[in-house]
């Protein structure tokens, strides 16, 4: 088997989601089915990717004129604590305004009352990197930066790829069956089969704090009646989401500042304080959703359909369009089925009980992998919470317990592993696989360091450290300009006028 990927793992639509293994309470009211295939989905990826996870509880705050009132709300809440144990959550708790109030201090007084939810985070890159990782551990061959620019076809078949490698190179691969798995880009992928694949792209953003800001998750409701979340996760917090018709160009997806507006309009209204802190970047994806009329962007089904080309007269070629990250797993093994049915195997899927790598056995305590180690617990929890229980391995010797950063318990055996095992070929690719640079200095103390430790992997001379360096730093800028305010402006002026002295 040959994977392919344009960028790196996890870069597209996956990360830049709200990083929730979740049911989708809303879909309720227009979708039973998905909320119940996610949860249950969810259900298997917390137990096989239990490293990767950790539970985010919300609290949904009911404020007058809100579209749902306290008693919808629960009832609401009733209905989703049905589907709640598929997937090993808790059931939710009414709160009067003060318990809410006790609870998170920062929430408005104007508030009536609450009820509380509980989901799934996921660190969304590592969660693909897991399935990279096992793939390959199965005998594939992974490949990243490299992008599939054809289809090799004879007559109505297709029988391969031609795909071209970071430094230009292209080369063919032959294969029984294609699969198309590439999120919002499967029209331009199926469209080099002659097969229309149609979507109804839907852009979404986030504001990225690189701390909580919150004890607990909070959702909004939007001027448009939207719900909007505030997810607490492990050691930041994400500002999100917008669902807006995307007709742009998919690799150039720009955060407007009228997108930020409407998130910040919405969180002030239950969490007065919102603007006074000062956010790190944003993200922007779009969501494949399956193409339908007339619809309202946030009404839309998150289905997915697995769709053989045959039926359109070309064989050889399937494609997986549509779903959820809370359902990835489903979505995968019914693209193999179809697959397997293709070249006629019968064995059954057993991705829904196998351990993802790290999950083999159970992960020692973080205390004792720090003493053993000489590492801090803190970085030994952020390991585990990477690698599980494969964290000892990663670690080398003398520098084990070196830190690449001040803000990010990051180290630099982590950080050279990353480059030497984990396909990490960029500063960017290592904020995906390690966390580089997403702590509060979002890279300003930490990314000279880290293109030595991961330059000295991968033989980088001191020109391209600088370059690597440079190529970062204009892509967190890109990413933190939208929520810079005039004197965020001014303080990341200084900072790149720093670095540029620094870089020379
Ligand atoms: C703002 C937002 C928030 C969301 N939040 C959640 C959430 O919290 N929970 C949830 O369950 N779902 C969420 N979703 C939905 C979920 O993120 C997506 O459904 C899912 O991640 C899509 O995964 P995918 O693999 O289909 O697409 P992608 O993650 O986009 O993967 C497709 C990959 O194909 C690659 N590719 C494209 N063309 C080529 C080519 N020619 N050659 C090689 N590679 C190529 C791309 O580089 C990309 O990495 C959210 C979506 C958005 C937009």
């Amino acid at each position: 088997m040959l994977l392919l990927e344009k960028g790196d793992w996890g870069a597209g639509t996956t990360g830049g989601s709200s990083w929730m293994i979740h049911g989708g309470p809303r879909y309720l009211e227009f979708d039973w089915d998905t909320t119940r295939l996610s949860t249950q989905d969810a259900g298997y990826i917390v137990s096989i990717a239990r490293n990767l996870v950790y539970r985010v509880v919300f609290i949904i705050p009911v404020l007058p004129h809100d579209r749902n009132n306290i008693e919808r709300m629960e009832t609401a809440m009733e209905v989703y604590d049905r589907y709640q144990p598929l997937k090993k959550a808790h059931p939710h708790t009414r709160l009067t305004a003060e318990e809410a109030l006790e609870a998170e201090p920062g929430l408005t007084r104007d508030l009536i009352g609450a009820v509380t939810m509980e989901e799934w985070g996921v660190d969304p890159h590592r969660l693909v990197y897991a399935n990279v990782e096992d793939a390959v551990a199965h005998g594939a061959r992974a490949l990243n930066h490299t992008k599939v620019v054809d289809l090799i076809r004879d007559g109505g078949k297709v029988i391969g790829v031609r795909y071209r490698a970071s430094d230009g190179t292209m080369s063919e691969a032959r294969a029984r069956v294609v699969v198309n798995a590439t999120g919002p880009w499967s029209p331009e992928v199926s469209g080099m089969a002659g097969v229309p694949v149609k979507l109804r792209a839907a852009k979404g953003i986030h504001i990225v704090y690189p701390h909580r800001i919150s004890n607990f998750s909070i959702s909004a409701e939007s001027i448009d009646g939207r719900d909007l979340l505030m997810v607490s996760h492990a050691g930041f917090t994400l500002l999100g989401t917008t669902d807006d018709d995307f007709y742009g160009d998919l690799d150039s997806v720009d955060v407007l500042q009228d997108e930020v507006e409407y998130l910040f309009q919405a969180f002030e209204r239950v969490f007065p304080t919102i603007r006074s802190y000062r956010p790190a970047r944003t993200t922007a994806a779009v969501r494949p959703t399956l193409y339908k009329w007339r619809r309202y962007e946030d009404e839309l089904s998150r289905r997915y359909e697995v769709i053989d080309h045959a039926a359109q007269g070309v064989e050889g070629f399937v494609t997986i369009a549509g779903g959820k990250l809370s359902m990835y797993r489903l979505m995968a093994e019914q693209t193999s089925d179809a697959v397997c049915r293709k070249l006629g195997h019968q064995a059954k899927s057993t991705t829904a009980t196998t351990p993802l790598p790290g999950n083999e056995s159970d992960m020692e305590p973080a205390v004792d992998l720090a003493r053993r180690c000489r590492i801090t617990a803190l970085a030994a929890v952020k390991l585990q919470s990477r690698h599980g229980s494969h964290a000892e391995r990663v670690l080398d010797g003398d520098r084990a317990g070196r830190l690449v950063c001040r803000c990010e318990p990051l180290t630099e055996a982590e950080l050279s592993y990353a480059a030497r095992r984990e396909q990490v070929r960029t500063l960017a690719d290592a904020f995906r696989r390690v966390g580089l640079a997403a702590g509060p200095c979002a890279g300003s103390a930490c990314v000279m360091r880290a293109a030595e430790v991961i330059g000295a992997e991968l033989g980088w001379s001191a020109s391209q450290r600088f370059d690597a360096v440079r190529e970062f730093v204009r892509g967190a800028w890109l990413g933190r300009a939208p929520v810079l305010g005039p004197s965020g402006w001014a303080q990341e002026e200084l900072a790149q006028g720093a670095m540029r002295g620094l870089l020379a």
